[in-house]
């Protein structure tokens, strides 16, 4: 059933990684598999063995021919520098070819202890992975670059947090594991070599239009291509409500993917200081900061870089400085261009006019005054086209009727500077504004019927529906925000 695994990990000097074996569990039972993906990944659906994969993604038995490693990171959490994390629950399996000709990271996480496991069991509780599973795939679904879910198999043992749980094992694809802390883990050691290593990787894996510049214009040219993907991902992610709850450089992925479910969380209501970690305190990761936060964690990349790009140290940091302050432009329009989208909108607004980033701006500020729900919000907007009938929802799902009646008019005047029919606006508005969002107490609810009552048709039903965000699921319930007793407004990073 396996496709040939590569390992381009293993190759790594030994000081950048740890050969590491899977803890075999006790009776493991497959959660969920991600069959197309499979398929994308070269599995031939004709083979699948369910007893197998079962084996397999628990970590009970390798796939031929494969040496797990785990791998070597440092990272800043929460803006304080740990110069040893590390793969300490995750083990990677090696690569698979995907159908797009890319190479995909295959790696187990809930595996078991490793040499960075510090205190850690190297174990999950199944809620985290199952969260994992819908949210990366509700972003794959909603054309975010994401890490995605291939299998999540129960281990049939409990794991201790305050109280035990069921524990389960996430098998996660991405384009690579390589984050901010990779570099970081090395740089802080001296180790130039190993930081060159990472950046040819780098450009290999994720770049290959860097590959075949001369060796001394990579580095500053990887932090550049780095940059331009961050600045488009956090606006993505604002753009559908999304936080993600623990942007540690160690969690920033040098693909542009995003990476890492822990404590994320859309937003329900919208407010741009929204956070949903229970640890996040001061709102660090807040909705509104992520542009601010991935600059930062894109710094810390930059220093790991210095070596490399210029000998004279002032000139290197005087062009890395100048790319890191060049995130904020970018990121402006890139998130310019989300909004423009989500408004039904093409063409730029003219600047004199304060441009569309006003015009979303002011319409962010209409929902935030009405505690309005951020999703259907927008979504509804493409009914209100024109005045009429159809604006008739979005008015009752907002208040502020004065500010409404202050914002329509420009937007309306704007869309209709597109020169599009009425239908093809409103097809543009419905294919920018997804209908269905994992929202958080979804997740939890389907969490809660997986731990209490073994049951996982709430899980499947609720993943059918993410994975197809742009139309009604059959349970209209997956759509409507949280009744006041139904928020959970806390999540927890679940290690
Ligand atoms: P995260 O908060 O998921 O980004 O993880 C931060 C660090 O803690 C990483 O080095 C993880 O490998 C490690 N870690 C998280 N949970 C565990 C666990 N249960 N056992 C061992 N290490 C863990
Ligand atoms: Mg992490
Ligand atoms: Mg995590």
């Amino acid at each position: 059933m396996f496709p040939r695994f590569s390992q381009q990990y293993l190759a790594l000097p030994d000081r950048m990684r740890a050969e590491c074996q899977p803890t075999p569990v006790a009776a493991p039972r497959l959660l969920a598999f991600n069959h197309s993906l499979a398929e994308a990944l070269g599995f031939d659906p004709r083979d699948f063995d369910a007893e197998e994969a079962t084996q397999i993604f628990s970590g009970t038995r390798l796939p031929p021919g494969v040496t797990p490693v785990a791998a070597a990171y440092a990272g800043h959490q929460f803006g304080n520098f740990v110069p040893q994390l590390g793969d300490g629950r995750a083990l990677l399996l090696g690569e698979l070819a995907h159908r797009d000709g890319r190479l995909r990271d295959v790696q187990l996480k809930g595996s078991g202890r490793t040499p960075f496991s510090r205190g850690g069991d190297g174990r999950s509780p199944i809620g985290p992975v199952l969260r994992e599973y819908l949210v990366s795939e509700a972003m794959h679904a909603l054309g975010v670059p994401t890490t995605r879910a291939l299998a999540a198999v129960a281990t049939g043992e409990s794991v201790h947090r305050q109280l035990p749980e069921p524990g389960a094992v996430l098998t996660r694809v991405a384009a690579s594991h390589l984050r901010v802390g990779t570099f970081q883990f090395f740089a802080a050691r001296g180790d130039i070599d190993a930081v060159k290593l990472l950046v040819t990787l780098s450009i290999e894996r994720h770049y290959p239009e860097l590959v075949g510049l001369p060796e001394d214009e990579q580095a500053m040219a990887l932090l550049d291509a780095v940059i331009g993907r961050q600045a488009s991902l956090v606006a993505q992610w604002k753009g559908l409500g999304f936080i993600h709850g623990v942007m540690n450089t160690d969690n920033c992925a040098i693909s542009g993917e995003t990476i890492d479910y822990g404590p994320c969380a859309f937003m329900d209501e919208y407010h741009p200081a929204t956070v949903f970690s229970s640890i996040d305190e001061r709102g660090r990761y807040a909705w509104v900061n992520q542009p601010v936060i991935a600059q930062w964690n894109l710094a810390r990349f930059a220093e790991t870089l210095l070596a490399l790009i210029d000998d004279d140290q002032q000139r290197a940091i005087d062009r890395a400085t100048a790319a890191i302050e060049s995130f904020s432009e970018r990121h402006e329009q890139a998130w310019a261009d989300v909004l423009r989208g989500k408004l039904g909108l093409t063409r730029e607004a003219e600047p004199e006019a304060g441009g569309d980033l006003a015009l979303g701006g002011q319409w962010l500020e209409v929902l935030q005054t009405d505690k309005a729900d951020f999703t259907l919000s927008f979504r509804e907007l493409a009914a209100a086209i024109e005045p009429g009938e159809g604006e008739q929802t979005l008015r009752q799902r907002l208040n502020a009727d004065a500010a409404l009646d202050a914002w329509l008019p420009s937007w309306r005047e704007r869309l209709s500077e597109e020169g599009r029919a009425s239908e093809a606006l409103q097809a543009r508005l419905q294919s920018s504004n997804p209908l269905v969002i994992p929202r958080n107490h979804l997740v939890e609810g389907v969490i809660r019927a997986a731990v209490d009552h073994d049951d996982l048709a709430p899980f499947e039903t609720l993943l059918a529906a993410v994975a197809n965000p742009w139309s009604a699921p059959a349970d209209q319930s997956l759509l409507r925000p949280p009744e006041p007793g139904e928020r959970v407004l806390r999540t927890f990073c679940g290690t």
